[in-house]
């Protein structure tokens, strides 16, 4: 949950997940105390609020995940891969039980900004009333953790796990990033007095792709061949 306002939606979500047996709550940056009003909420689901993480930003809290996906209510300027509830449930199924995953809700007033959206590889939207179409956010992570529980509830044999055995972290995936852009900076690829949508453009492409941690490698040694080339050149 990024950036929290209200305490009661922290206990409600911590509610929501305990009922639906998701247990791992993290708070990005929450503008709220965690205390009576959210331990209220919560219900039976203390624990949940009790083993909570808090972290200073999302990049921070996904960084050991694989599979991202932001829960929004809006349609975006640069159009991000999208996936239904169930289909979010599915791509979660198709993981080994290693593979880490988070599922990231926005503010109460403002939902996720464009950075925080570029972090995740997908965004899911629920489906509403098309006149009153955003849900309360603990309302939200309660049918996104039901279609969750309803597909665990029916396992199926031909799971992908394999071909996701050793899925790129965020944290590699940013690393890449942050190499790429380098690298384009310096051939002038990227102008960086008008960069436009290009750094968000080519985000858009390789989380599309759900890369593993080896084809990562690939790519970055293929940036680190041009940045020899070019100081071999000099
Ligand atoms: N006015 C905000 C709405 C935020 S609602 C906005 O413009 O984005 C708080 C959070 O609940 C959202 O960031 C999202 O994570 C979740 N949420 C609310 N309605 C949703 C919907 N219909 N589909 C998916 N997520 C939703």
């Amino acid at each position: 949950m990024v950036g929290t306002t209200h305490p009661g939606n922290i206990g409600a979500a911590a509610r929501a997940m305990h009922n639906m047996s998701v247990s791992s709550l993290v708070l990005v940056e929450p503008k709220c105390p965690i205390g009576e009003i959210a331990y209220a909420r919560a219900s039976g689901a203390s624990a949940i609020l009790d083993n909570r993480r808090t972290t200073a930003s999302l990049q921070e809290a996904v960084r050991e995940c694989s599979l991202v996906i932001a829960s929004s209510a809006r349609i975006r300027s640069l159009p991000w891969p999208e996936v239904t509830p169930q289909q979010t449930a599915e791509k979660i199924r198709e993981l080994d039980a290693q593979t880490r995953v988070a599922l990231v809700f926005g503010r109460e007033h403002s939902g996720l900004t464009n950075a925080e959206l570029q972090l995740c590889h997908y965004m899911v939207n629920i489906p509403a009333n098309p006149e009153f179409s955003s849900l309360n956010v603990a309302a939200a992570i309660q049918v996104l953790c039901y279609e969750i529980f309803k597909m665990n509830a029916n396992p199926v044999e031909d799971r992908q796990a394999i071909a996701r055995e050793c899925a790129a972290t965020s944290h590699e995936i940013e690393g890449y990033f942050r190499h790429l852009e380098q690298v384009l900076t310096t051939t002038q690829f990227l102008d960086t007095e008008n960069p436009g949508l290009l750094m968000q453009r080519l985000r858009r492409l390789y989380q599309r792709l759900e890369m593993t941690r080896s084809e990562v490698n690939i790519l970055r040694g293929i940036l680190s061949s041009v940045e020899k080339y070019r100081s071999r050149s000099e």
